[in-house]
């Protein structure tokens, strides 16, 4: 592992003081060491996180305030998640592996990276890794790759659960950082490749996550998570859908819908939640969704088969929602 200096910081003000823009923040770890691991990341220097009070779950008037060191299990199996933001704790409680969830943050779930085997690989063409090298997928083993969002310098699919559900339940994230505080929606944090796939959030160098805040929203309790993957645990997506429906008198009168294991970024279907309002909460509109959701893929040779597997896998969260 290439060397690297430590800093283990008792408050934010100490973090945020350490010649934090030159650093790379560590709470977890789970994707930060396998990568260092790799050699894939080489940061000068970490700064420990462990130590901040950023690990409590409030209830307040405007919703669920959610520390960023929070771990996964603690909030999966948080009451007010379990029941106010149900598809958020299925989410959580279908990635990697107890022990994993055991350990990762939600502060590191939203700053995961790629499970792309070209970039975890350091391959000479990646450019994610070092820009303008070219993207060895595009044209090679692109099977577990995005079909929504991508661009022709990278289709690296984003591998998080929690953050798909976070995107349908609109989640805002608290920044700090020594020029003050910013709120940025969850739907604006992650970018698309463009250009530029070796940036991959709006999180500024010196920025920390301290805290993800959920709406209070009533329909939210009725949702569900679904995920399709290659074997029933510790797997990440091929395919998955966040969804959550309010249904008055038969008639849905709003929806959310988020897609993951096929986008860029976790990938919200305003348009499928267009077909969805007014309508009766059954198969047509089911379906009709599904196909809006995914009408503007591009997929590559390897991984068309996705396509049609998210639609199965929205229409069956919508089928489960609807009958929660
Ligand atoms: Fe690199 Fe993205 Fe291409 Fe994978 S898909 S090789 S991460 S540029």
């Amino acid at each position: 592992m290439h060397p690297f200096g430590y800093l283990r910081a008792d408050s934010l003000e100490a973090a945020l003081g350490a010649d934090a823009e030159r650093a790379v923040f560590i709470a977890g770890g789970t994707c930060l060491v396998d990568l260092m691991r790799l050699g894939v990341m080489k940061p000068e220097r970490l700064i420990d996180l462990n130590r901040l009070s950023l690990d409590r779950v409030v209830e307040t008037e405007q919703g669920v305030s959610i520390g960023a060191l929070v771990r996964n299990s603690a909030l999966a199996e948080h009451t007010a998640i379990r029941t106010r933001y149900r598809a958020l704790s299925e989410a959580l409680l279908s990635g990697a592996s107890p022990q994993l969830r055991n350990r990762a943050t939600v502060g590191g779930n939203l700053m995961q990276r790629t499970r792309c085997a070209y970039f975890r690989n350091s391959f000479p063409r990646c450019n994610k890794l070092v820009p303008g090298s070219g993207c060895a997928a595009f044209d090679g083993e692109n099977r577990e790759h995005a079909i929504l969002g991508g661009s022709e310098h990278c289709i690296a699919v984003h591998p998080s659960d929690m953050c798909v559900a976070m995107v349908a339940f609109e989640a805002q994230i608290r920044l700090r950082s020594k020029q003050g505080e910013r709120v940025v929606p969850i739907g604006e944090f992650h970018l698309l490749p463009g250009r530029r796939p070796d940036v991959e959030t709006v999180l500024a160098p010196g920025e920390i996550i301290t805290e993800v805040m959920l709406p209070a929203v009533p329909f939210f309790a009725r949702s569900r998570y679904v995920k399709a993957r290659d074997r029933a645990s510790y797997e990440f997506a091929l395919a998955s859908a966040a969804v959550a429906l309010d249904v008055v008198g038969g008639t849905i009168r709003a929806a959310r819908v988020a897609l993951g294991g096929v986008g860029t970024k976790p990938w919200r279907s305003r348009e499928a939640e267009q077909i969805l309002m007014g309508r009766a909460p059954n198969g047509p509109a089911f379906e009709e969704a599904a196909r809006a959701a995914l009408a503007q893929v591009a997929p590559r040779p390897h991984n068309a088969f996705k396509v049609v597997l998210a639609q199965k896998t929205l229409v069956r969260a919508l089928e489960q929602a609807a009958n929660a």
